[in-house]
């Protein structure tokens, strides 16, 4: 049982390959999600993202994937990087200019496995105005990120459980 987590951090090592990963899912025919594992440590309260790992391509809505096949994989790669396995992320695209920052019902449930203590969300949108500065703002516990060289936006969201429920908790970008 792991205690209430306050804050999520998120290494650039970490969320570069997330964010990237989501633009080129985005930009594929029909669009598609991305899912991947999440690695880190715990630190007070606040659980560290520091290396994240592709695991599958899912539909613009959604993926299917074996549970204990997924934790199998994801041991293992814990076990290489010498890291806990903290938990999922994956993105949501946008469709026809309808943005999606929160999680989905089955979203919900996942976030229920006992393995999982925090659960990244990118949703990647193109109608974002990607001129603002700072490329990166906090807003409503979200960071958003704002791409100057591909023209796109990205809400980052972290959920971690609070009496079993997923609870949007305060992200930042750890230098
Ligand atoms: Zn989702």
């Amino acid at each position: 049982m792991v205690a209430t987590v306050n804050n999520v951090l998120i290494s650039t090592k970490a969320l570069s390959p997330i964010i990237r990963q989501a633009r080129i899912g985005y930009e594929k025919l029909y669009k598609k999600e991305i899912f991947g594992f999440l690695f880190g440590r715990i630190e007070a309260r606040d659980a560290e993202i520091l290396r994240a790992k592709k695991y599958k391509e899912g539909t613009r809505s959604g993926v299917d994937y074996d549970i204990e096949e997924a934790h199998k994989r994801a041991r293992i790669c814990a076990k290489r990087f010498k890291l806990k396995f903290l938990g999922m992320y994956h993105s949501h695209v946008e469709i026809a200019g309808k943005k999606s920052w929160g999680l989905s019902p089955p979203d919900r449930k996942a976030i229920r496995d006992e393995n999982s203590i925090t659960e990244l969300l990118v949703g990647v949108y193109a109608s974002a105005d990607w001129r603002r500065l700072p490329v990166i703002e906090y807003a409503q516990k979200r960071m958003f990120i704002y791409d100057r060289k591909y023209k796109y936006g990205y809400s980052v969201s972290a959920y971690t459980k609070q009496l079993g429920k997923a609870r949007l908790t305060p992200i930042w970008l750890k230098w």
